[in-house]
């Protein structure tokens, strides 16, 4: 498996150094999209990945900032002649997807256009959901992120090598221990107080308070990453969807005051063999 960082940024607002989340995990003629957070094909494209050999796409959830960026993905490849793409996601992909399809068919220009549209397929993954996806063995957990929103971290494993990414979530050491337990890569999504601190010093006052509880619901710390990839026993932990206020020495220190394997703090363009 191969995977590379076409985003790894987070939050509403835009930070031209990171793209929304998106990774491209290649495994033989598998090519999957693990979230198409808006802006991810410019980073495909400065990685040299080609859209048109895209096989799948794998939802964590359907925030904008990890799942918008499939109507450009449609757009686009409405003109390829490949195979159609299959959409893999939690609870309510279909009506996600359904839509996307719809700003996609006001671009189409030719009957064979409409057609590759129409061949898009949706497949929901729910909880639990064990499965072979390009030669490699998918799970999925679910994982607490956002209210009223199934968010699902995912388990890839092919050839005796492992990669799990976490999606969106608070520390959720119940359901990712398991999942990650003995992975060669554990890909989580991490924040650091020194950053939010940062943040907190451009805010009104009054709204300081507001910005870290908020994180705190739905985010995990750096600190609580670590703690994850120690008792799950992986290899390598690998940090991201970070705000801009990050810096990647005390995402490192955080990390490290619980994990004592490697880590890495990944940038868009970031690749490596799992
Ligand atoms: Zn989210």
């Amino acid at each position: 498996m191969r995977v590379t960082f076409c985003g790894t940024g987070a939050g509403a607002v835009v930070n031209p150094a990171r793209g929304a989340a998106s990774l491209h995990l290649a495994h033989g003629d598998a090519q999957l999209l693990l979230d198409t957070g808006p802006g991810f094909m410019e980073r495909m494209a400065r990685a040299r990945l080609d859209p048109d050999a895209v096989s799948d796409v794998v939802f964590s959830h359907l925030h904008f900032d990890h799942a918008m960026g499939v109507v450009e993905l449609f757009s686009r490849l409405i003109a390829r002649r490949g195979a159609p793409v299959t959409v893999y996601g939690p609870r309510d992909t279909d009506t996600y997807i359904s839509a996307a399809l719809d700003f996609a068919r006001v671009n189409a220009t030719s009957e064979r256009m409409l057609e590759w549209l129409d061949g898009v397929s949706v497949e929901l993954t729910r909880p639990g959901d064990e499965r072979e996806l390009g030669g490699m063995a998918v799970r999925s957990v679910e994982v607490p992120h956002a209210p009223a929103l199934e968010c699902l971290a995912r388990r890839f494993d092919a050839g005796g090598r492992s990669l799990v990414y976490s999606g969106d979530t608070v520390y959720a050491p119940d359901a990712l221990v398991a999942l990650a337990d003995g992975a060669d890569v554990l890909v989580h999504e991490a924040y650091t107080d020194a950053a939010l601190e940062r943040m907190a010093q451009r805010l009104p006052e009054g709204r300081r308070e507001g910005l870290f509880r908020g994180m705190r619901a739905v985010h995990c710390g750096a600190v609580d990453a670590g703690s994850i990839a120690a008792a799950a026993g992986v290899k390598t932990l690998v940090l991201t969807h970070l705000i801009a206020d990050e810096r990647e020495d005390e995402l490192l220190a955080a990390a490290r005051s619980t994990f004592d394997g490697s880590i890495v703090v990944a940038s868009d363009g970031l690749a490596f063999e799992v």
